[in-house]
Parts: structure tokens; C-alpha cells; sequence
């Protein structure tokens, strides 16, 4: 059996700024802020995100301020979604599709989205149907512990399934994709769609390394070839 952890922005869709757009009006609404500090998004969490945009702005964030701000944030996405022209990556879909199909493969989400936002992407998209467990950056700051937390979800989500890391590929785009599948000690393809180029990926020495997601053969070969019946 093998597990697919899928990264969301930059790996299967590209939201087109949604999630900045409606986190800025959530800012807007609550302290009338104009303009926010800029933050590092690509291959963050939500949870580290928000952290350091409060910082940025010296304002504190306690847990009423993070319930309000994350209910209000999720309350807009949808409508920012259909606001903002996202697209979906090349090959992305029709890659969903063929490991679907295969018998002894599993398709869960590894993303710095917190859960609700995770899926008003996918659903935006039409692919959540895809889907049958994730770990999300809602609850962690650190990619790392939301791959831990996957891991964790994805053993709960087959309790008849003896589940070793070595069995889950992370499907990311940036450098911390990479890291984090490191962290839980599954394998990791990297693809250059999103927050990062060929080069620097390389560095961090992906088990597959890739433009896009439209080669499907050499994806499946390459994760998929090896595993044993
Ligand atoms: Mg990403």
C-alpha cells in the first residue's frame, strides 16, 4: 500500500491571491488596517502565517483574537476564491485521476491550510472528492508537526493498516515540503510549480524531482513502480 500526501498551493492549484485578499479585509475589519506587512506564504502554515503577521503589526495575538480572526478568514475565502483567477496545475488533475484508479494507493492532504480553507480550496476546484484524509496548518506553526500530524490522521483513517513512513510520498513545492517529509522519513517529490525553481529543490535532494505534475508516466513509475503487490 502506498500513501500520497499531497501540498495544495503551488503543488495542485495556484488560489490567485485568495487567501492574502481575504485575510487582509479580516485585518481590515478588526484593527482597519489598510496595508499589511508582507509575510512569507509559500510552503507556510496558517497558523505561522497569522503568528508572524500579529508580530508584524505588534499586535497581540491571544486565542480570542485567533478565533475570531481564523472564523472570519474562512467566512471570506469562498467568495475570495471565485474573486481571485486561480488555476489548477498542469497535469494536476488527470494525476489525481490515474492514482485513484490503482488499487493499494491512498490520496490524503499535507498542507499549511488550516482544514476549512484546505477544503474550500479543493472543493473550489472540484478536487476534494480526491481526498480521504490530511493534516492542515491550522494547529501548527511548523510544516514539520503537520506532517507528524498526517502521518497520525492517516494511520487513524485505516486502523486495519500497518502504515511505515517509508510507504507515504509528500507531494510539495517548496523546500519545506521536502524538509517535512524528512521529518516523519517518507519520500517526497518536489515539483517546480509553485514557491520554488528546479535549483533550489535540487538542493534539498528530492527522491523525484519535477517541472510539473504532466508526466504522469515518470511520476508513477518512479513512486509508485516500486511497490510491492
Ligand atoms: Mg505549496
Amino acid at each position: 500500500m502506498l500513501y500520497y500526501f499531497f501540498d495544495i498551493d503551488g503543488t495542485l492549484l495556484l488560489s490567485g491571491g485568495a487567501g492574502r485578499v481575504a485575510m487582509t479585509q479580516v485585518m481590515k475589519e478588526m484593527f482597519d488596517l489598510d496595508e499589511l506587512h508582507r509575510v512569507e506564504v509559500h510552503g507556510r502554515t496558517d497558523r505561522g502565517i497569522v503568528e508572524e503577521l500579529f508580530s508584524k503589526h505588534k499586535i497581540p495575538l491571544d486565542q480570542q483574537r485567533r478565533i475570531e480572526f481564523s472564523d472570519r478568514y474562512h467566512d471570506l475565502l469562498p467568495e475570495s476564491m471565485q474573486q481571485c483567477e486561480g488555476l489548477l496545475m498542469p497535469g494536476a488533475v488527470d494525476l489525481l485521476e490515474q492514482l485513484s484508479e490503482l488499487p493499494k494507493v491512498k490520496l490524503g492532504i499535507l498542507t499549511g491550510n488550516s482544514e476549512s480553507a484546505a477544503w474550500t480550496k479543493l472543493k473550489h476546484f472540484g478536487l476534494d472528492h480526491f481526498f480521504e484524509f490530511g493534516g492542515y496548518g491550522g494547529d501548527h506553526a511548523l510544516r514539520d508537526d503537520v506532517a507528524r500530524q498526517t502521518l497520525v490522521n492517516c494511520r487513524n483513517t485505516y486502523p486495519d493498516h500497518t502504515i511505515e513512513p517509508a510507504q507515504a510520498w509528500v507531494v510539495g513545492d517548496t523546500v519545506n515540503d521536502i524538509t517535512c517529509a524528512r521529518a516523519i522519513g517518507a519520500k517526497v517529490v518536489a515539483v517546480a510549480t509553485g514557491g520554488a525553481d528546479l535549483a533550489s529543490l535540487q538542493e534539498h535532494q528530492p527522491d523525484l524531482l519535477l517541472s510539473d505534475l504532466s508526466d504522469h508516466q515518470h511520476f508513477l513509475n518512479a513512486t509508485h513502480g516500486s511497490v510491492k503487490p
